[in-house]
């Protein structure tokens, strides 16, 4: 894996969102926690087994799920983020990387927890929703219509974003990370996304918490400083 001097400007840094830099699965929590019967672990089961897709598991999954909007918002404001996230965006954006989240979850549950968290400034793709009373109905803007398997599809995102000669690099847990990883030049993998990458035998950085994946950037962050100290050094030679 790529230890050599790392230009962060040509850089797009993309992180899932639950489980990744929330210690838990937010959407699947909501989901267990609001749902006014057990419907959902058959859905859950029938994506996990690979025989829906993530839009039509969440599109089953949120008809029974029941709360309003000020219900919702009590929950999402006791969810803290993994601590080193923030500092991590932080080191990233002033060392010229483009950052974004993608998510498989909804835009109205990731805003609201990133705000209370003092995150700012990171483009998110995500599914959408809005209330109807204390219903939620979803909508998936960013599906990809040839490909059935996730609602949000991320590698698009990263086909869109994507420029000539810039590294893509990845961290994610899940299913749905899998696709996305695969098209990323460098991919920190935990859970599913690191047991599909050891079965296939792909590279891929393990982490646990975002400590990890600050401190790997740190250390190619500071190659890079040191090698460019030294051709500074050079330069006021000649
Ligand atoms: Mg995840």
């Amino acid at each position: 894996m790529i230890k050599t001097p790392l230009d962060f400007s040509k850089c797009n840094v993309y992180f899932d969102f639950d489980n990744t830099i929330t210690s838990f699965d937010v959407l699947d929590d909501i989901i267990e926690k609001f749902s006014i019967n057990r419907d959902w672990v058959v859905f859950e089961n029938a994506w996990q087994k690979g025989e829906i897709g993530s839009r039509e598991c969440l599109k089953w999954q949120m008809r029974s799920v029941r709360g309003t909007k000020p219900k919702l918002t009590r929950y999402l404001d006791k969810v803290r983020l993994d601590g080193n996230f923030a500092d991590l965006l932080g080191y990233l954006k002033r060392r010229g990387a483009e950052t974004a989240i993608l998510s498989d979850s909804f835009s109205f549950f990731i805003e609201r927890i990133l705000r209370n968290n003092g995150v700012h400034g990171i483009k998110l793709y995500s599914n959408s929703l809005r209330f109807s009373k204390n219903k939620i109905i979803p909508a998936f803007p960013h599906t990809d219509r040839s490909c059935s398997h996730c609602a949000n599809c991320k590698k698009m995102h990263i086909f869109k974003l994507a420029g000539r000669g810039r590294t893509n690099i990845y961290i994610g847990d899940g299913l749905s990370d899998i696709c996305p990883a695969e098209h990323s030049d460098i991919v920190f993998a935990k859970g599913s996304l690191q047991e599909r990458f050891t079965k296939t035998k792909k590279e891929f950085i393990p982490f646990k918490n975002m400590s990890d994946v600050y401190r790997w950037f740190l250390e190619v962050g500071n190659v890079h400083e040191t090698e460019a100290q030294q051709e500074l050094f050079e330069i006021k030679r000649k």
